[in-house]
């Protein structure tokens, strides 16, 4: 597997529903390949605080910057 391999299966792998021939081949090259184990960090982190910006409601001061840039 190659890097683009890999980042084209990190949202599978992060949803827990790679098979395990995949799964195996990604952890392969995991183990070898730094930038995609940066790059699955990153992603996760991202995820992550996706899925909280969704529960979580998005505090005042954070909406009232995001209307001002799109009145801009
Ligand atoms: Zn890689």
């Amino acid at each position: 597997m190659n890097c683009r391999e890999s980042i084209d299966v990190l949202a599978d792998y992060l949803d827990a529903t790679l098979t395990p021939d995949v799964l195996a081949q990604l952890e392969a090259h995991l183990r070898v390949c730094a930038p995609c184990r940066a790059y699955l960090a990153t992603y996760k982190r991202s995820a992550e605080l996706a899925a909280k910006v969704n529960r979580v409601e998005m505090p005042p001061e954070v909406r009232q910057r995001l209307r001002d840039f799109l009145s801009r």
